[in-house]
Formats: structure tokens, sequence, C-alpha cells
């Protein structure tokens, strides 16, 4: 394993979030504030080639986990060739993809013999008339039909995020947890964030770890955390019967400090945080016919001064409105949570 190199508050370079696409065929209104948007020009989006070059020098430099996003991931033609390219790395310990699911069930064994480890997928609600409001879109069967065949391709240590949101989901927190063991998959609760294009974020919709906690607590009894040492952002709590879950405070409880990721955009810029408003351009020097080691003084130039510890600044902050406005949004296309992967 290579020697990971640490940012100004000594934290290794890791974790690599590559953005394969910024359309999506949904419209959660957490992610996609509108009906216009600014896409990224197509030819600007990363050849696969163009990825997997830029990834093995993120490899050298420490990276062992890379998880595929968007946009939505599975509207990239042909991705399980660029999974086979990436898989064919022995030093990527981890694989993964995030997915809405619409589209998993026609792809999940595809994905699985490409070589893909992991699947997480995106799960907000388990009632149909929920997920039309809030994704402005009629996939939800077709969801609840990709997570389904997910361990029937074969894969395992599958999970489902939920953003909870007070007065749209939050009296679903036990159904959902229930619905996880039968998968079977892990679900984690992720606090409401004030990312990107979530214009319409109110302190009063998050709802904090502590209470989603107390919640789960009167359900179900005694909630033991799980003891581990790791950087990955969920806390893991045990309940009585066994079954774990995650909570990922992001919003109240913010892990800027063991913060081991970065993200790719689906056009190559490089971003060390969530909250970054700028990113640093790979896609130019690649495409401009920079060597591996030029990409890699410049990756590690970027990385050495990373002093990034966005989540931390905002709840710092007290009273908050939302980091973005729509004109903001439109200016730049890659303030998007959709383009920059979540
Ligand atoms: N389209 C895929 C999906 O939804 O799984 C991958 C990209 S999506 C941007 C990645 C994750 O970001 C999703 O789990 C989504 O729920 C999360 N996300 C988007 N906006 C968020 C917000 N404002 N707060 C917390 N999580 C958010
Ligand atoms: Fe929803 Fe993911 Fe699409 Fe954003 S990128 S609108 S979170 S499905
Ligand atoms: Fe990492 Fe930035 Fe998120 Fe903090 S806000 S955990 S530094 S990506």
């Amino acid at each position: 394993m290579a020697t990971a190199l640490v940012d100004t508050r000594n934290r290794p370079l890791r974790n690599l979030r590559v953005s394969v696409t910024d359309r999506c065929n949904l419209r959660c209104g957490y992610c996609m504030p509108e009906e216009e948007y600014v896409w990224l020009p197509r030819e600007e989006i990363l050849h696969f080639e163009e990825v997997s070059r830029l990834v093995d020098v993120f490899i050298e430099l420490g990276v062992d986990k890379v998880r595929l996003t968007g946009g939505e991931p599975l509207l990239r033609r042909g991705l399980p060739a660029l999974i086979r390219l990436l898989a064919a790395r022995p030093a990527l310990r981890d694989l993964a993809i995030t997915t809405n699911g619409v589209l998993l069930a026609e792809h999940a064994p595809a994905l699985r013999a490409a070589g893909l480890h992991r699947v997480t997928v995106s799960l907000d609600t388990l009632r149909p008339e929920r997920f039309a409001a809030l994704t402005r879109r009629n996939h939800h069967a077709q969801v609840l039909e990709g997570i389904a065949a997910v361990p029937r391709a074969g894969f395992s240590g599958t999970k489902l995020d939920t953003v909870v949101i007070r007065g749209v989901n939050d009296d679903e927190l036990a159904d959902l947890i229930e619905f996880g063991r039968r998968v079977p998959a892990e679900v984690r609760f992720i606090e409401y964030m004030d990312v990107g294009g979530a214009t319409r974020w109110s302190a009063e919709q998050v709802v904090s770890r502590t209470e989603m906690l107390d919640v789960l607590a009167r359900r179900y009894g005694g909630i033991v955390p799980v003891v581990e040492t790791s950087s990955a952002p969920a806390d893991r709590f045990r309940l009585p019967d066994g079954t774990v879950f995650g909570i990922i405070a992001s919003t109240t409880a913010p892990f800027c400090a063991e913060c081991d990721r970065s993200r790719l955009t689906a056009d190559g810029l490089w971003y060390l945080c969530l909250y970054a408003m700028r990113g640093i351009d790979l896609r130019g020097p690649l495409r401009g016919g920079a060597s591996s080691a030029q990409l890699k003084a410049l990756i590690t130039g970027g990385w050495t001064a990373r002093t990034d510890r966005g989540a931390e600044d905002r709840l710092a902050l007290g009273e908050r409105t939302p980091l973005v406005q729509i004109s903001g949004l439109k200016r730049d296309p890659h303030l998007e949570m959709h383009t920059r992967g979540g």
C-alpha cells in the first residue's frame, strides 16, 4: 500500500468519490431544487480511460477506496467497462457505487460481473406517494425492485442511505430498519445537510442524531454503539436483537477532523470538501498531455495544502441559511450536489 499523503490537519488521502455523470432520472428537492439546469458540456465529461488514469495517480498517492456516484451513475452508458478497469487495481480495497436504484434491477448482474464490490442505494421512504413528492418522479416500485436485485446478484455489505427530514420522513426510521433487515442491508440515516442544491434547507428540518436515537430507543429499547476505529462517517449502533444501523451526523456533529475523502466531478474537477466553492482542474492538464508525475505533483500540492473543514465551519456559524442560492447554482453547476456527487 502506498504511504498516504496527509493534509495540513494530518488527514490522509484515502477515499475518492468519482462522479461519472451529472444527469439524473430523479429530482430530489434537497439535491436538485429547480426544473431547469445548466448541465456539464458533454465534451468535457471524462472518458473512462481518463478516469482510470487519474484513479491510478490517486492510488499511487494513497487512495484505496473509490465510490462511483453522480448524478445517477447508472445513467452513464457502459459503466461496467469503467468498473472492470478499476476492479483490476488490487490496491483498491473497496470499490462501491451509490445509486438511487431506479435502474439497478437491470444493471446489478453486470455490475457484479464487472467486479464491483458493494452497492449503496439511497432510499428515503417506503411510501410511493412520499417518494413521488420527494423525487418528483414515479419510480418507487423500480427502486424497490432494484434493491431486491442486489443480494440476488451476489452482493453483500449492501447499505441503504436515508436523508431524514423533519415532517417529511422522520416517522419511518423503524420501518426502514425493518425493511433493511429483510433485504438484507444496513440502513444509514443521514442528517439533512445545507450543501449545494439544498436551497430549501432550514435548521428546523434537520433531525439530529440524538433525536433519532431517542426515537429508536423508545421503540426498541437499549441501543448500544458499535465500537470501531475507522474514518467512516457513520456512527454505527446495535439494537437489542443485533441489527446494526448507522447515523451520519454531518450537520450536528461533523467528522471533518478525520475526513479522508475528496471528490472528482464528471468533468474532472477535484474538490477537497463537499462544501468547497472551487475545485482543482485535473481535466485541463490531463488533456493537455501532463505526465503522471505532473498530475501527481498537482494532486500532492492540492492535498498537502488542504485546510477544509466545511461542515465544522458551517456549524460554527450558529444561525444558518442554505449555503448556496439558486442564482449561485445557475452560475456554476459544480456547486450542485448532483454534480459533485454527495
Ligand atoms: N443519485 C445517486 C443517489 O441518490 O444515490 C448518487 C448521487 S446523490 C448526490 C448521493 C447522496 O447524496 C444521496 O444518498 C443523497 O441522498 C445525498 N444527498 C443529496 N443532497 C443531500 C442533502 N442536502 N443532505 C444530505 N444528503 C444529501
Ligand atoms: Fe436524488 Fe441522487 Fe438524483 Fe440527487 S443525484 S436528485 S440525490 S437521485
Ligand atoms: Fe470532509 Fe468537508 Fe465533509 Fe468536513 S465537510 S467531512 S471536510 S467533505
